[in-house]
Parts: structure tokens; C-alpha cells; sequence
């Protein structure tokens, strides 16, 4: 097999002073060793391979190309298992719209009360969070929803999920010891509570 780079009209190849340079001329073309070795050069010049990959003239097929922003989103949300996600112009996962039956549905299911701080909320107050996020692969369907009131769910959606849980575990421990008025019990208490959370 004959490696080369190329991107279908300019070849990579060694001109007289030893330099890598572009030609139309597929016989003046830099032949590589290997294809790793192909692949190194393209990562050391990315601007001057943009567009280019590593192509086999004998069997004619492409051996490795650099993936695009896109292609490489893509593939990311094939190993996070969200490949089939649709999303608005600016890249966000569009959401379904859900029927008053199935809101209720939900609402019920968790007579009433919301899911992350547990105050008991009117079903006009209720914002539907996804149990798994759907950046994580969770599904846009009533069995991964949660009843949630608004104040809560917005609050959820400007923290990563995985930090989540921490996050509030933090805030809560903070304000309570910034607030406490009896230091020696919250100094027991907040042992306690470690052994549970940690
Ligand atoms: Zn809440």
C-alpha cells in the first residue's frame, strides 16, 4: 500500500529544501511508512492539513481523517447513548411538549410534592425535571420525569448533574453552620452527617 495525505486534489510532498509542501502531482507525493506515521505529520501541522487525510492509492480508500466538530459531537453522543436526541438551531436538546394528562399523571405519582426540596406543590406549579438528564442519556418519556416545583428546577438546571447532589449537600452545611446559633451541636451534628452523605 502507497500512504500519502492528500484531500482529493493536493498531495503532501518534500520539496528540494526539505520542506512539506502541497502539489497537484500524486508522483511527487511524500510516501509514508505507515499510516501512524501519516497521522503524527497531520497533527503537527494541523492548519496545513485542515482538510486533508491519509488515503491508500493502491486500494483507493481513505485510512484515517481528522473528524470535524460535528463528527466528533456525534460520536460523543453515540457513547453517551443519546445519538437519537433532537436539537434546536443553537445546539440545545429540544424537549417534548407534555399533555395536561400526562403532567398530571406525574403529579400524581408523586402526590404532589416536589422531588428535590419536598414542599408540596399545586400542579400549576410544577415543572417536570428529568430524573436522567437527557445530556446523560436519560429518555423524554413520563417514566423518567419528576415533579418538581419551579424555583428548584431552575436551580438544577444551572449546575451539572453530576455535581449536583455535592452542590447542594455544600450549601446546605454552609448555611446551617453560618446560621447556627449552638456551634457544639452543630459540630456533632455535621459528623453525623458526613457518615450518612459520604
Ligand atoms: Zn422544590
Amino acid at each position: 500500500m502507497a500512504i500519502v495525505i492528500t484531500n482529493g486534489e493536493y498531495y503532501i510532498y518534500l520539496n528540494e529544501k526539505g520542506k512539506h509542501r502541497k502539489t497537484k502531482n500524486v508522483v511527487q507525493a511524500l510516501q509514508y511508512n505507515t499510516v501512524r506515521e501519516a497521522i503524527n505529520y497531520m497533527y503537527k501541522a494541523p492548519a496545513k492539513t485542515d482538510g486533508f487525510y491519509v488515503y491508500d492509492t493502491f486500494e483507493n480508500h481513505v485510512l484515517w481523517k481528522r473528524l470535524s466538530r460535528q463528527e466528533k459531537i456525534e460520536l460523543q453522543e453515540q457513547k453517551n447513548g443519546i445519538a437519537n436526541v433532537k436539537r434546536r438551531s443553537d445546539g440545545r436538546i429540544r424537549r417534548k411538549k407534555y399533555s395536561k394528562t400526562a403532567r398530571t399523571l406525574v403529579y400524581e405519582k408523586y402526590n404532589g410534592r416536589c422531588q428535590l426540596c419536598g414542599r408540596q406543590i399545586l400542579l400549576s406549579e410544577m415543572s417536570l425535571d428529568h430524573v436522567k438528564p437527557l445530556s446523560m442519556g436519560g429518555v423524554d418519556d413520563v417514566s423518567n420525569l419528576a415533579c418538581t416545583c419551579m424555583p428548584c428546577n431552575r436551580f438544577k438546571a444551572n449546575i451539572a448533574p453530576e455535581l449536583f447532589e455535592n452542590r447542594i449537600n455544600d450549601i446546605f452545611m454552609y448555611q446551617t453552620e453560618k446560621n447556627t446559633k449552638h456551634k457544639l451541636k452543630w459540630k456533632i451534628a455535621h459528623r453525623l452527617l458526613l457518615s450518612c452523605i459520604k
